[in-house]
């Protein structure tokens, strides 16, 4: 019960991709970078095991980044026109869009998506399948545009009331979702049905590290709305841009809340 498991990502080694560094490039190449690929995942793994995390991840060390799909449809950006610059700072180069008129999101970029046929692809992509399945519900890492963008949200974030009961018609086995310091209202997980709740305790946006007790009553907070075999408590989202001594305490700090909601369970 209350078993433990991450939302996607850690961070890297500093040996593999630059620290701190979203979509940062690999620095190294060839057999060495699927080599040290490898090496990172083993360490993942094991950082989450002394931890005490129940269901351990890859915490995503083999991929880069996911942002395309979404900017593609920003209105202004050109994908026609790929160029190579310099960012940050010239320290690295990236293949980058053009920017060809005044950049603005002309509405919701998925939501159609999700109605339409994004629960029938997520349908998809796990038929057949035997193990145990989750889709995680992203609000975005913990990276400074994002912590601004989540101020203009309102006091409630509601959007999920409309596709919590879509996912819980689908084949999905569960649903990662923000619940630390969000403001998505806990309640909300009631619409998911039977599925399971990975229940976010972690705030990824935040370098200080949660205690197990604050841990514990985002858990408990849950509890109330959907059944203690539902919840696996969780991170928010991944936490491959902070330190990783950042990450491993929040990692000790999910595993140890969980555990005093499970005894109080018991
Ligand atoms: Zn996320």
């Amino acid at each position: 019960m209350l078993k433990t498991t991450i939302a996607g990502s850690l961070p890297k080694p500093a040996w593999l991709a630059t620290p701190g560094t979203l979509w940062a490039p690999w620095l190294l190449e060839g057999r060495a970078l699927d080599e040290g690929k490898r090496d990172a995942v083993v360490l993942a793994l094991r950082d989450q095991e002394e931890a005490g995390i129940d269901i351990v991840t890859d915490g995503e060390q083999t991929r880069r980044h996911f942002v395309w799909g979404f900017v593609e449809r920003i209105e202004g950006v050109d994908f026609s026109r790929m160029v190579t610059i310099g960012i940050r700072a010239d320290r690295y180069q990236a293949e980058v869009p053009t920017v060809v008129g005044p950049v603005r999101r002309r509405g919701p970029i998925h939501s159609d998506e999700v109605r339409d046929w994004g629960i029938a692809a997520l349908d998809r992509a796990v038929e057949g399948l035997t193990c145990r399945t989750a889709v995680h519900i992203c609000y975005g890492y913990g990276i400074k545009a994002n912590i601004e963008w989540k101020r203009t949200l309102g006091g409630e974030w509601r959007q999920y009331e409309q596709t919590f009961p879509l996912l819980a018609r689908s084949r999905i086995g569960g649903v990662s979702l923000e619940c630390a310091n969000s403001r998505v209202p806990i309640g909300l997980i009631g619409l998911l049905g039977d599925k399971d709740v990975l229940v976010g305790a972690i705030d990824v946006a935040a370098p200080e590290v949660e205690t197990p007790a604050a841990v514990a009553a985002v858990i408990r907070a849950a509890l109330q709305h959907v059944k203690p075999a539902q919840i696996y408590p969780c991170t928010n989202c991944g936490m491959v841009p902070l330190p990783r001594e950042v990450a491993r305490a929040k990692l000790r700090a999910l595993g140890a809340g969980a555990e005093l909601v499970r005894r109080e369970l018991a």
